[in-house]
């Protein structure tokens, strides 16, 4: 579902741009589609093309984005975007400069309706879904920012706001882009989902060999039941099912996300639980611990960094590979689970939730 109502430059596919372009030498579609995809160019800045047309496509092919607001962390390695889209909702993109590599963490949904009680964006609610352009636009984005400084963009993460699984079509599109347009490698392409089973069993089928990381977080229901809402409709042996097919349909390594709380999934039997839960698996898979990253509406602590590298050595010890994963951006809220897009959140506590309805998209 679209509720965008323009046909954004990057929702356009070549044929539509064809369209708009009618009248216009055959190849001036290519120039544009180079122009978009290669030279990550607004077309006001395709100086290859005619001036008059520039502007015809500039107000026919509106940009899906209007940047409100660009944070940059005090070390200068991560950028913030704050980005309005048609009709009003507004969106997070975050641009990540390591040493070695660039990645942007996209989102796929204004807000989101999982409702993870620890996770900004799930504490603002759910606005809308993304359409393909608009996803594809925050990568155009970011990808341009590297290049402005001297880096080159090479991974895209969608642990933005919302559920990539929820929102498949527009994800998939996106991603198809991303790769055969963009230039980026499905391998260098990440998906993160709450869990949504249907959506790991339609990843599996899929050609394209993206990553997958699971936000696991509780290796029991019960706990799991009140971090994540939507395990009550996919507890976990379904999802370790359909984590099982993925592996053996993919043959790839499959990363658990697991942000520590203390005294609530950090303990001697979280441990435990997680890695028989990883034994179970045909694959051995990689757990991510990240330290839980400080929300408005979410009163619980995060485990200490002594604790969390006691609780990734414990994981060693059990026979699971585990990386702590550093925290990056928290001086401009652009950490992972911090987006929000500037919306207020309304205090609550661990197990107060009220459950998923079954009218979440
Ligand atoms: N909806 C998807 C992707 C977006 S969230 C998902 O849940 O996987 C991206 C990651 O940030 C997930 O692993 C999520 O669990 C994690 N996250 C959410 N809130 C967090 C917080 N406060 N601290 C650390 N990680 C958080
Ligand atoms: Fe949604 Fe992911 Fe946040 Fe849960 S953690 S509310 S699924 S964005």
């Amino acid at each position: 579902m679209s509720t965008a109502t323009r046909l954004t430059r990057y929702d356009a596919t070549r044929a539509q741009l064809g369209e708009a372009l009618s009248g216009e030498p055959r190849y001036r579609v290519d120039q544009l589609w180079k122009g978009l995809y290669e030279q990550l160019a607004e077309p006001a800045d395709l100086t290859a093309l005619p001036k008059a047309l520039r502007t015809r496509i500039d107000t026919e092919m509106p940009a899906a984005l209007t940047t409100v607001v660009e944070k940059v962390s005090d070390d200068g390695d991560t950028i913030k975007y704050l980005f309005e889209l048609e009709g009003g909702s507004r969106i997070e993109t975050v641009l990540m400069l390591y040493p070695d590599r660039v990645t942007a963490c996209v989102s796929s949904q204004a807000g989101c309706a999982m409702g993870c009680g620890f996770c900004a964006t799930g504490q603002a609610g759910f606005t809308r879904q993304l359409t393909t352009g608009e996803i594809v636009e925050q990568v155009v984005r970011a990808a341009r920012k590297a290049k402005e400084l001297d880096r080159r963009l090479a991974n895209v993460v969608f642990m933005g706001m919302g559920e990539p699984l929820a929102n498949e079509a527009a994800v998939w599109g996106s991603i198809e882009r991303i790769n055969g347009d963009i230039g980026l490698g499905a391998r260098h392409l990440t998906v993160s989902t709450v869990g949504l089973v249907p959506g790991i069993r339609k990843l599996a089928e899929w050609p394209m060999q993206v990553n997958l990381a699971v936000s696991l977080h509780a290796a029991n229901d019960e706990l799991r039941n009140e971090m994540i809402p939507i395990n009550r409709r996919y507890p976990l042996a379904m999802l370790m099912d359909a984590c099982s097919d993925y592996l053996l349909a993919k043959g790839r390594r499959l990363s658990f996300e697991w942000a520590l709380i203390a005294d609530t999934n950090d303990r001697e039997s979280d441990a435990r639980e997680l890695a028989s839960l990883c034994r179970g698996l045909p694959l051995a898979a990689h757990v991510n611990i990240i330290p839980l990253n400080p929300t408005p509406g979410y009163l619980t602590r995060g485990t200490t960094l002594k604790r969390v590298h006691e609780f990734r050595d414990r994981l060693e010890e059990l026979g699971v590979n585990a990386t702590v994963r550093r925290n990056r951006g928290t001086d401009i809220d652009a950490a992972c689970g911090q987006l929000a897009a500037g919306q207020p959140v309304q205090p609550i506590t661990l197990g107060r939730r009220s459950s998923i309805s079954d009218s979440q998209p």
